[in-house]
């Protein structure tokens, strides 16, 4: 799929957590994007001296979205926050994309996905949704577990999707982590760091393939410990969220 240049128009921004903008656009082309569930598109920012790249998971999930949607989280003075956290619907932003191979492959060994996220790195497993709900019909020995951290409960950005998708879809489990909630804990959440999950599960480095995204002190934590429990570095699938410049 080539990346393409185009120009991305506000339709609308909500607030999905406290620290979270949950924002859909449409191409200024009127053109459809092609993307794969996982992939990300890259915004490009004047700066004083060079243009600065700054790039988003694609949230949108297809068939319910007809828009190019991302969840981006406010970091204070940054130069996509401050530019994406002011727009208004109508005005547009020049964006590239889409790219990424954190996506879903064929995998025919594989028994288990396990998915696992920090804050809005979990968008685009959102993306991914009906390709999940097609594999486990198609084979019944496939599951998947999906963790997300967050800090608090009130920060867990799409968990009624997640839910939702688990009450229709029986080898599917959602489990939340947080990691400062200090109330009491309920159902499918656990305290601490979401890579403390796999101490819940029975991992299978030759059949389990491990999805990471988000923080890149998870990554590099998570990424260490499934080494050390035999993983093979090609069952262990990563997207840092960090700044490209
Ligand atoms: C492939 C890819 C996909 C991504 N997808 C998403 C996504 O779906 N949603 C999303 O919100 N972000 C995503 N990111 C991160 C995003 O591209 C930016 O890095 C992020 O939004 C911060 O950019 P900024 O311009 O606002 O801040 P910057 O100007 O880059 O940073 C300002 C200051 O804050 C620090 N900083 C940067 N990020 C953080 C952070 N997360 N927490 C605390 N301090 C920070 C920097 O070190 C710097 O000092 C992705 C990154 C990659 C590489």
């Amino acid at each position: 799929m080539a990346i393409e240049k185009f120009s991305l128009v506000l339709q609308q921004a909500r607030r999905i957590t406290p620290n979270v903008l949950h924002m859909a656009f449409k191409r200024a082309d009127g053109k459809r994007l092609d993307y794969i569930p996982g992939q990300f598109i890259t915004f490009m920012f004047e700066g004083a001296d060079k243009v600065k790249r700054r790039s988003y998971s694609i949230a949108s999930v297809p068939g319910q979205d007809d828009t190019i949607d991302i969840a981006i989280s406010y970091v204070e003075g940054g130069i996509a926050s401050e530019a994406l956290f002011n727009m208004q619907p109508g005005e547009d932003f020049a964006a590239m994309g889409p790219a990424g191979r954190l996506v879903i492959q064929d995998d025919p060994h594989t028994k288990r996905y396990i998915l696992v996220a920090t804050g809005t790195g979990v968008a685009p497993y959102r993306t991914m949704l009906p390709e999940l709900a097609k594999r486990l019909t198609e084979r019944p020995d496939f599951s998947i577990e999906l963790f997300l951290g967050v800090q608090y409960r009130q920060d867990l950005l799409y968990a009624q999707d997640f839910r939702e998708f688990a009450k229709q879809h029986q080898r599917f489990r959602f489990h939340a982590y947080l990691s400062r909630e200090t109330t009491e804990l309920v159902d499918d959440e656990g305290k601490g760091y979401v890579q403390h999950g796999f101490e819940s599960l029975n991992l299978q480095p030759d059949t389990d393939i491990i999805y990471l995204c988000g923080n890149p002190n998870m990554i590099d934590d998570a990424f260490a410990l499934l080494l050390e429990k035999n993983f093979a570095t090609k069952a262990i699938r990563r997207e840092k969220y960090i700044s490209s410049n």
